[in-house]
């Protein structure tokens, strides 16, 4: 019997690379999913917080919703939050590496314009029928036509389809970070993880969101 030397063959050796190869991948992927998982969890927990500070602001100001561009001050709505726990960590989407405000105000649902009248009335907080339906603010991206920090809602009775596209290139500005879909906070202060089906103009409900219906 011929004596076996010790170390390995090629053929082993070339199968143990294979297999740590395989190995890595898939820790690689496994870790991957996992970051994005905890980066989208830590984005949900920004919207929570914008949601509490939108509702801090109203608190003080009479009830009303910071103006999505507020005239008189020159503020943006995120500008507006600074002193009510909207910091600049809060604003950033953690799977968004490009922008500093990673959040967008729902237009033309919610109040902007500070010199408008439609806008006075969508400001203040009993206006609105559905606060568990309203989305105030959602990830958001930067597109062609779309104001930093502002996403658009995709009725075309809203005048902002324009910055929808049919093959998902253009979301209305919303970030598209989180698998399909994004996170969004409500006028209730609740705040989820809703599929981009869910918010188009088809999907049961979408009236709503958007601010277009609030009877
Ligand atoms: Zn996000």
């Amino acid at each position: 019997m011929r004596l076996r030397s010790s170390g390995f063959t090629l053929v082993e050796l070339l199968a143990v690379i294979a297999i740590i190869s395989v190995l890595i991948l898939v820790i690689g992927f496994t870790t991957n999913k996992a970051l994005g998982h905890s980066r989208q969890a830590k984005c949900l927990g920004n919207t929570r917080s914008i949601a509490v500070s939108i509702k801090l602001y109203a608190s003080d100001h009479g009830n009303k919703l910071p103006f999505g561009h507020n005239y008189t001050t020159g503020r943006k709505w995120y500008q507006s939050l600074k002193e009510y726990g909207g910091t600049d960590e809060v604003l950033k989407c953690p799977s968004n590496n490009e922008d500093a405000v990673g959040y967008g105000w729902n237009y033309p649902a919610l109040p902007y314009r500070s010199d408008s009248a439609s806008s006075m009335q969508k400001q203040n907080v009993n206006h609105w029928r559905h606060p568990g339906k309203l989305m105030l603010v959602g990830c958001w991206e930067k597109t062609t036509g779309a104001a930093e920090g502002y996403v658009y809602s995709p009725f075309p009775s809203q005048g902002q389809s324009s910055k929808w596209a049919e093959d998902g290139s253009m979301m209305g500005a919303i970030g598209r970070y989180h698998g399909d879909g994004a996170n969004f906070a409500f006028l209730d202060g609740h705040c989820e993880w809703r599929t981009f089906d869910a918010i188009r103009p088809t999907a049961a409900g979408s009236e709503y969101f958007w601010g277009l219906k609030n009877d």
